[in-house]
Parts: structure tokens; C-alpha cells; sequence
């Protein structure tokens, strides 16, 4: 069955669009809590766009961003693969069990996990085929922590 956002509108904090110049990781003043866009029939062409991986039906359908706080998006990035990120809605969801697992199966499958806290720096972790490639990049103003395979479990557990 096709999934529908409903009630969430979690993305409508995490997300920057740059066509209304709003930031990453605060609401959008066109967003009503729990109702949805304000905007919708001429919103921006990025948020038209966009679904995350679980509207996509990639997650299981109580993980809705709304309920866990975090939205999940799937990209795929050339020399690297698929990247699975996981964008904090709500402060500290990020350090949930269910977020540690998430990586963890993602990481043992041999995906990329990045993860997006509201206030920490991001982190990307490594699964063990990309055990050396070295990378040193930003996301926005924030220096993105880079964790290869060996040292995710620490940092998880
Ligand atoms: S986070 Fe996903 S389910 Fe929620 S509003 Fe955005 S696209 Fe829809
Ligand atoms: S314009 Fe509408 S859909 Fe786009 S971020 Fe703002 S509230 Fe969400």
C-alpha cells in the first residue's frame, strides 16, 4: 500500500530548502505542527521532491520520522555507495537504541551511515570495504567526524 506523510512533518525541520532560504535543522515557518504545509499546493520544488526512505517503504512502517524523531533518506553517492542518513528531529534521538541498531545492520550490510544530530557534529561511519578511504569534508558551518568500522562499535555501544 502507497504510504502517505499524514501527520509528520519532520522534514519540515531537518531539511534546509534553498529556494525559501530555510535552514537545516529548524522548522520551517510555513509548517503547522501535526497538520503539515501551509503551502502545499506551491511549495517549493525540493520539498515536492523529496521522500524519505520511510515514506519510500524502506523502514518499517511504526518507524514513522514523526514518531522516532529522526528521518531516514537513502542516497547514493558515486565511489562510496549507498549512503543511509539519519537526521535528528528532536534532540538526543539520535543516541536511541533503535538508531544504534539501525547502524549497526547497516553498517554489518556495508552501507554508509551518516548521522545528523541538531547540535553535535555530524558523524559518518565506515563500513569495513571502506575501511581506508580518506575523507575530510563539512556539511553546512559543521566538520563531519569520520569513523571507520574498527571504532563504530565503540562509539555505538
Ligand atoms: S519525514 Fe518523510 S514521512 Fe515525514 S513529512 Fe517528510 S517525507 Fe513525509
Ligand atoms: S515549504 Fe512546506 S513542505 Fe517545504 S519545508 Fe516548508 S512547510 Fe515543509
Amino acid at each position: 500500500m502507497e504510504r502517505k506523510c499524514g501527520e509528520c512533518t519532520a522534514c519540515c525541520k531537518t531539511h534546509g530548502v534553498f529556494e525559501i532560504q530555510k535552514m537545516a535543522g529548524v522548522w520551517c515557518p510555513k509548517s503547522v505542527l501535526s497538520k503539515g504545509c501551509s503551502v502545499y499546493a506551491d511549495r517549493p520544488g525540493e520539498c515536492r521532491d523529496f521522500a524519505c526512505a520511510w515514506l519510500m517503504g524502506f523502514i518499517d512502517e511504526q518507524y514513522r520520522p514523526d514518531k522516532t524523531k529522526i528521518v531516514p533518506e537513502y542516497r547514493i553517492v558515486t565511489g562510496i555507495g549507498t549512503i543511509l542518513w539519519l537526521w535528528e528531529v528532536r534532540k538526543g534521538a539520535i543516541r536511541s537504541k533503535f538508531v544504534n541498531a539501525w547502524t549497526l545492520r547497516n553498517l554489518l550490510a556495508g552501507n554508509c551511515i551518516m548521522q545528523v544530530p541538531l547540535a553535535e557534529p555530524p558523524v559518518l561511519f565506515l563500513p569495513e570495504r571502506l575501511a581506508d578511504l580518506q575523507l575530510a569534508f563539512d556539511l553546512g558551518e559543521r566538520r563531519v567526524a569520520v569513523l571507520p568500522f574498527s571504532t563504530s562499535r565503540k562509539f555505538l555501544c
